[in-house]
């Protein structure tokens, strides 16, 4: 009987931002990958004397840095009770999404990262900094880029594993980078977003970067990390939805409903979402077409067609997918 590496992957309990956790379980080829434990005690999710957690596969796609046949298993956790322990958050968004299935969300997710060496983002001399922003977005040409190399594979591998990726970008600030994932489902977004990561991080040792997450990896007058989140309904999509799209806007726009949103959309977004740097401040909300320094920007496009999309600019790179995923339903549909 052949033998196969399946790697499980699941959320740590890492705060204020979890980590992606991941060990590898040799099986046979054709069985099903079945329910795992981990020492929760390491990982921040339980105590010494409780510290049994079990590992429940979720979704399962082809490992392409492995064999053919090896495969990565996303996994929720569970308590050693049964039930689903805090830090998994894809429970709720799965039952969010059972709750709205008419609606047919769809998201696309544009997650920005910063690769970083020796504790500061690549492209930063030490002890000083490069250039001012300018040539770096979409930037061609190693001073203006760096890290290609690790960037194309990465790419490479999530379209092997079947991920919808949709394209990827060099960022304003040296060494930053973005993936986009979607359009895809409200959990679907969730766990391609999540296996990307994984992969990121996983090929970024081989070169000897760490890529971070972390809102404002570099203080001053350098751009965040976001991960700019577009939402549509059918009914947005569909002839008469701008009329929708603004509707969502103005309930997003509740005063209860920026709070909520903000508080779940990643920690340290208040040195993000300043005003500056194409944000809109966190204290404020506004919306509009085509507008970068706007918390929602409607693209140009949807208003011209009648019906689209909308971009909550909002979301930091270190976000929750699923949280997100949840209260853009929640909020827009409820
Ligand atoms: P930006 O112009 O803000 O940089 P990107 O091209 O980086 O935008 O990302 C836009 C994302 O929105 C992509 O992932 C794309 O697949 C997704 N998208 C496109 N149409 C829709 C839609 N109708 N609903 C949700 N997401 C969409
Ligand atoms: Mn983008
Ligand atoms: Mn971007
Ligand atoms: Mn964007």
């Amino acid at each position: 009987m052949g033998k196969i590496r399946a790697e499980y992957i699941w959320i740590d309990g890492t705060e204020p931002t979890p980590l992606l956790r991941a060990k590898t379980k040799v099986m046979d080829e054709g069985e099903t990958p079945p329910e795992w434990g981990f020492d929760g005690s390491s990982t921040n999710q339980a105590t010494g004397d409780r510290s049994d957690c079990i590992l429940r596969p979720v979704f399962t796609c082809p490992d392409p840095l492995r064999a053919d046949g090896d495969i990565l298993v996303l996994c929720d956790v569970y308590s050693a009770d049964g039930t689903a322990h805090p830090t998994n958050t894809r429970a709720a968004c799965a039952a969010a999404e059972a709750k709205h299935k008419a609606q047919e969300a769809w998201y696309g997710m544009e997650q920005e990262y910063t690769l970083m060496k020796n504790g500061r983002p690549a492209g930063f001399p030490e002890g000083g900094y490069p250039g001012p922003q300018g040539p770096y977005y979409c930037g061609t040409g190693s001073s203006n880029v760096v890290g290609r190399e690790l960037i194309e594979e990465h790419l490479e591998a999530c379209i092997l594993a079947g991920l919808k990726i949709s394209g990827i970008n060099a960022e304003v600030m040296p060494g930053q980078w973005e993936f986009q994932i979607g359009p895809a489902g409200p959990t679907e977004v969730g766990d391609h977003m999540y296996i990307a990561r994984y992969l990121l991080n996983r090929m970024a040792e081989s070169y000897g970067f760490d890529a971070s997450f972390e809102a404002k990896p570099a203080k001053g007058d350098w751009n965040g990390a976001g991960c700019h989140t577009n939402f549509s309904t059918k009914a947005m999509r569909e002839p008469g939805g701008w009329d929708v799209i603004v509707a969502a806007c103005e309930k997003l726009g509740q005063p209860e409903k920026i709070k909520l949103h903000i508080a779940n959309y990643g920690h340290d977004i208040e040195s993000r979402l300043t005003g500056k740097h194409e944000t809109c401040s966190y204290k404020e909300f506004k919306y509009g077409v085509s507008d970068r320094g706007a918390s929602i920007r409607i693209p140009l496009a949807t208003k011209l067609t009648g019906y689209g999309y909308f971009e909550d600019r909002r979301p930091n790179a270190n976000m929750d997918p699923y949280t997100v995923a949840r209260l853009l339903l929640e909020t827009t549909c409820d």
